[in-house]
């Protein structure tokens, strides 16, 4: 069968994608592992699993009626309600008909003399398409830690990414959670509350703010929806895709009197907003260390244990890992059956049949939970065989780190596109936001292919270098890129150490498209040159020509390069 584009994956990015082919009267087949839509909301069913940005913004923004009928009850939605509107979105929008659920892409190979791309799934499908647009998502592909001995342990051993779909019952259980990351300190609280016992297996102590989470009231809902598209705009405008207040002022002009009031005000409004309390917090040692300071003092103000506390801080510069944001976390140190393991110096040894082994100490364990993370960006593409000019495998083409351009496409892999990808603000913005505006380009490029008669469009190496050389440049301003985080990769064992996501911020990041797009797709090549020097059209990415936020983005801020990202 030959489709007009093969889009992988049925999370936000694979769905929206499908819908903008649709409306261009194109063909698609969409292909899912899982047996169902919203990708890290029908695989993340872990307790407590919730986004951390806001649901009034961490939504899509392409349909006004969407945005009218559906109503988010708490500020920041819990997994179920956020998988109910991704199934809510598929019904409205008719998608199921062209998604194969149950069904992996093991491979997508270019075929150079057909320009097509030839793929292959886990069910024996073998489909051709012009295009193949890789929706895997940045937060997809699980990493299960091989420990030793994980087949004698006597109990079940369950991956927070990979949580069984009739839920787990915790209760009077003694549970080991290895790993401390966004999925632990979400879920930790809660397994408290089942287990009989609970050891808390620590390798980095990571900061996390409190959500404050609560319903939604109806004021409030209504007040966002009179005007929805303005709060879209606003959000667009922001280096994180994503709305909040935001003081650009340095934190180091400040008294250390007007510091802690500006920090107890932006602690008491909470999540990753507390970032925007100053801003030169990312890009200022100094700086940072005022509010690393703050936040660590809030840990020994919350755990009794001065042992435990100090354990829990990070002395890391704060916020160059993500961010992690909580309900409860450090208070269930508190509790008297929950216990925190310091694995820094001395890693998990292996399982046995009673539990996990630590400097030869066994803690005795019913169930383990590894809330180890993902290979983020790159794993879920690491995972198939994807083959692009001259028979180079996209593994060996990124073995020493992946290289884009604009993190939509790769050269050598013509008409291959991947949403939010590596080089891509993705993960340091709202990632549905992302996603819509990556996809909105693609659907405008795949049109411009089309009616100017082209088989295939690819970015050349040098604009390829150069994105990769400016990505990095920035990176290398912020603290971000200074710590060992799964931004570069550095919680997989053996992957090089590059700075994934593009930290410049969203919206110059999409003045970039924009332009790229508008002079004629400079950057990529063409199998048929346009000769018609008309301006490709903008059907999609017309709504993503917004101003920048000038309070926040500043054009003395960019000239000094200090971009505020959260
Ligand atoms: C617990 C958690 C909380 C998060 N919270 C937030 C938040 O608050 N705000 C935010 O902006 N972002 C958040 N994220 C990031 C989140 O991943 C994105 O917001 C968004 O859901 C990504 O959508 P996606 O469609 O790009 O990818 P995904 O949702 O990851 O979907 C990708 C899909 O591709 C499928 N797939 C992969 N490989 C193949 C293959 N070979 N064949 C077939 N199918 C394949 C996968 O099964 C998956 O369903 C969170 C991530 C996690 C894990």
């Amino acid at each position: 069968m030959t489709f007009d584009a093969v889009v992988v994956g049925a999370g936000f990015a694979g769905m929206y994608m499908l819908h903008c082919l649709r409306q261009m009267g194109l063909s698609a087949r969409v292909y899912e592992t899982g047996d169902g839509v919203g990708g890290t909301w029908y695989w993340n069913r872990y307790p407590g699993a919730r986004c951390d940005v806001e649901s009034m913004q961490y939504s899509y923004s392409f349909s006004q009626e969407l945005d009218q009928e559906w109503t988010w009850s708490e500020k920041y939605a819990p997994q179920p309600e956020i998988l109910s509107y991704a199934n809510h979105v598929a019904d409205r929008f008719d998608l199921r008909k062209d998604i194969r659920f149950n069904t992996k892409v093991t491979s997508a190979v270019f075929d150079e003399s057909a320009g097509e791309w030839q793929v292959e799934t886990s069910q024996g499908d073998q489909v051709r398409a012009q295009f193949c647009i890789m929706a895997v998502g940045c937060l997809s592909a699980a990493n299960r830690p091989p420990f030793d001995g994980i087949d004698d342990f006597n109990g079940p051993v369950y991956h927070t990414g990979e949580w069984p779909h009739e839920g787990v019952d915790l209760t009077g259980k003694r549970v080991a959670v290895i790993g401390t990351g966004s999925s632990a300190i979400q879920s930790i609280p809660i397994i408290a509350k089942q287990a009989s016992s609970l050891t808390v297996f620590q390798r980095t102590a990571n900061y996390t703010v409190p959500a404050w989470n609560a319903k939604l009231d109806d004021e409030y809902v209504a007040s966002i929806k009179a005007d929805y598209p303005g709060l879209r705009a606003k959000a667009r405008a922001r280096p994180t895709g994503f709305y909040f207040p935001f003081n650009t002022n340095s934190a180091l002009a400040a008294t250390p009197e007007e510091r802690e009031a500006q920090y107890e005000e932006s602690w008491q409004r909470g999540g990753l907003p507390f970032l925007g309390a100053y801003g030169d917090l990312l890009f200022d040692k100094e700086a940072n260390d005022t509010i690393a300071e703050f936040a660590r003092r809030k840990i020994r103000e919350t755990v009794n244990d001065p042992v435990t506390a100090e354990l829990l801080s990070p002395d890391n510069v704060f916020g160059c890992k993500r961010l992690c944001v909580d309900t409860g976390y450090y208070a269930v140190y508190n509790e008297p059956h929950v216990t925190l393991v310091d694995v820094s110096k001395t890693p998990v040894e292996r399982l046995t049949e009673n539990g996990v082994v630590v400097d030869g100490k066994t803690y005795e364990a019913d169930v383990v939970v590894c809330a180890t993370g993902f290979a983020a960006m790159t794993g879920s593409f690491d995972r198939m065989h994807i083959v692009g000019r001259d028979g180079l495998t996209l593994k060996e083409k990124w073995a020493a780190g992946p290289g884009t351009y604009l993190g939509l496409s790769t050269a050598g892999f013509p008409n291959l596109f991947m949403v939010t990808g590596p080089g891509s603000p993705s993960v340091l913005a709202n990632m549905v936001q992302s996603i819509e505006q990556h996809v909105d380009w693609m659907a405008d490029c795949i049109a411009h292919i089309r009616k100017v008669g082209a088989q295939t469009i690819e970015p050349t190496p040098e604009s390829e270098k150069e994105w990769v050389e400016h990505v990095n440049e920035v990176a290398a301003i912020s603290l971000r890129s200074t710590c060992s985080s799964w931004y570069v990769g550095a919680n997989i064992p053996g992957k090089p150490r590059v700075f994934m996501p593009y930290i410049g911020g969203f919206p110059i990041y999409v003045n970039r498209c924009n332009d790229v797009l508008t002079n004629h797709f400079e950057g990529f090549v063409t199998d048929v040159k346009d000769e018609s020097n008309e301006i490709p059209e903008v059907r999609f990415t017309d709504r993503w020509r917004v101003p920048l936020d000038l309070e926040v983005i500043s054009p003395a801020a960019i000239a000094a390069k200090k971009v505020p990202v959260v």
